[in-house]
């Protein structure tokens, strides 16, 4: 088994990987809010985050992976003013949080099957869990961590000593770039919400009772109860953004501290930011692509999944469409060894054969390098490369297809045949090249460019590919 090695946010450093129970790992991913659609750098983060589950599949971990969906609680401000941002949609759209919640959670689980990410153990959402959470909430107020105010039940972050740790920003400075319009109630600028009450004046989509009134949970304490009821009070590894870090991780950890009195989790993983065309993906600047709206340029899912692979999730990506288009070719020049495997390939004895082993290995020990997949996707290309018509054993690179599907979820292995209808037509195309009838023989060929298969003439036979 191959040590893995991950970057620590907890400890900021890169540590060894060692889970809790021997040959299980429990790890829980802070997933959307479901009040519009993901834009590509959501996305980044969840392909990201599958290619961690299949790494620690491959080394025979079993996995309890838990993502939650909120769909209540969240508000315009990461802290804790501003408008409920699915009651704001809701109201501009003249529908009812509920549906907004519904459309956008269905429309993110159809995507996420779309991208072939690995299905977790469970998908939690907010809103059915809420009991979980006044439980909680219950919890921390015995333990004496909250008070009351006009607007809510709040948490009070000068209580647990260690609340600034985990950002490692300075208390004075994480307050100070907190925004000015806070509930001047609150003791101190930090505290957090536990339980919101909803307006006396206004009745809410999405309410409920509780022992201090009728509101919802505030964002952060959903992902506290949640992941500690399917996960137990420690698990394994937190992953989210690191726009996470400074306010809704930190918040996770100081409320489950609070109640339990041991860490939340043992390796946090963050993602970094992603940019659109130079610039910070934000809803103003309109440059936060959809998914669909990227395949229907025509790109599939795997030049996409390889694209979020070329850069390391640590390192601040960059995604253009231009981009996209290096790295779409990038996945039809592997596509191009593999449908050799259709192709008649007897093995040249007086080649030198390819070896598959070595770059499987290597592979694995570049994931279990805290996720370096530039490398990964290098080495692939360098194999592919060797891959001549005549030097591979056709068992071989079958083995190392099925590998690759298992480890980055590319399903090559599903890449389909050509019909034997055009098989005949590239027979027929050599019979009329050997009568120098050209003619006929380029006919063919374009016949065939216009369903996408290209032609490489070689010595002994043409060769054909997709383009
Ligand atoms: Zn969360």
């Amino acid at each position: 088994m191959t040590t893995i090695k991950l970057y620590n946010t907890l400890t900021r450093q890169t540590d060894n990987f060692e889970p809790i129970n021997k040959g299980l790992v429990k790890i829980y991913t802070c997933g959307p809010t479901v009040y519009d659609y993901l834009h590509i750098g959501n996305w980044y983060t969840y392909i990201r985050k599958d290619i961690l589950i299949r790494l620690l599949q491959s080394q025979d971990f079993k996995i309890q992976w838990i993502i939650n969906i909120t769909d209540v609680g969240h508000l315009t401000d990461d802290q804790d003013d501003g408008e409920d941002k699915l009651q704001k949609k809701a109201t501009a759209t003249r529908q009812t949080a509920w549906q907004i919640a519904d459309f956008y959670t269905q429309n993110f689980l159809e995507l996420w099957q779309t991208l072939n990410l690995t299905q977790p153990t469970k998908f939690v959402k907010a809103t059915d869990h809420i009991s979980d959470q006044i439980e909680l909430i219950t919890q921390i107020e015995s333990k004496g961590y909250s008070y009351v105010i006009n607007d809510g039940v709040y948490f009070d972050t000068s209580l647990f000593q260690d609340y600034a740790k985990f950002s490692q920003l300075d208390l004075d400075e994480q307050q100070t770039s907190q925004r000015i319009n806070h509930n001047p109630d609150k003791k101190n600028l930090a505290d957090f919400a536990l339980w919101k009450f909803s307006p006396k004046d206004k009745k809410r989509d999405m309410e409920w009772p509780s022992p201090w009134g009728i509101g919802f949970p505030g964002w952060h304490i959903e992902c506290s109860a949640m992941s500690m009821k399917y996960l137990g009070p420690t698990f394994d590894i937190h992953t989210g953004g690191i726009d996470h870090i400074p306010v809704h991780h930190t918040n996770e950890i100081a409320q489950s501290m609070a109640v339990t009195n041991q860490p939340l989790a043992n390796y946090w993983i963050h993602s970094n930011h992603v940019t659109v065309n130079g610039q910070k993906i934000s809803k103003s600047l309109g440059n936060g692509l959809r998914l669909e709206d990227i395949i229907k340029q025509g790109f599939t899912y795997q030049d996409i999944r390889l694209h979020v692979l070329e850069s390391h999730y640590r390192s601040q990506s960059k995604f253009s469409l231009d981009n996209l288009t290096n790295s779409h070719n990038r996945f039809l020049s592997w596509q191009e060894k593999i449908v050799l495997l259709y192709q008649n390939n007897q093995l040249n004895s007086t080649l030198p054969t390819v070896n598959f082993n070595q770059p499987k290995e290597e592979i694995i020990n570049y994931l279990a390098d805290d996720l370096n997949t530039p490398m990964v996707l290098k080495t692939i290309d360098q194999l592919f490369n060797q891959i001549n018509y005549t030097n591979f054993k056709p068992s071989e690179l079958k083995d190392f297809v099925v590998f690759l599907d298992q480890i980055l979820g590319f399903q090559l292995s599903s890449i389909d045949d050509i019909s034997h209808k055009n098989k005949d037509l590239i027979i027929q195309r050599s019979d009329y090249k050997k009568q120098s009838n050209w003619a006929e023989a380029d006919k063919i060929r374009q016949h065939l460019l216009s369903q996408k298969i290209g032609l490489k003439d070689e010595p002994d036979q043409s060769y054909w590919y997709y383009l």
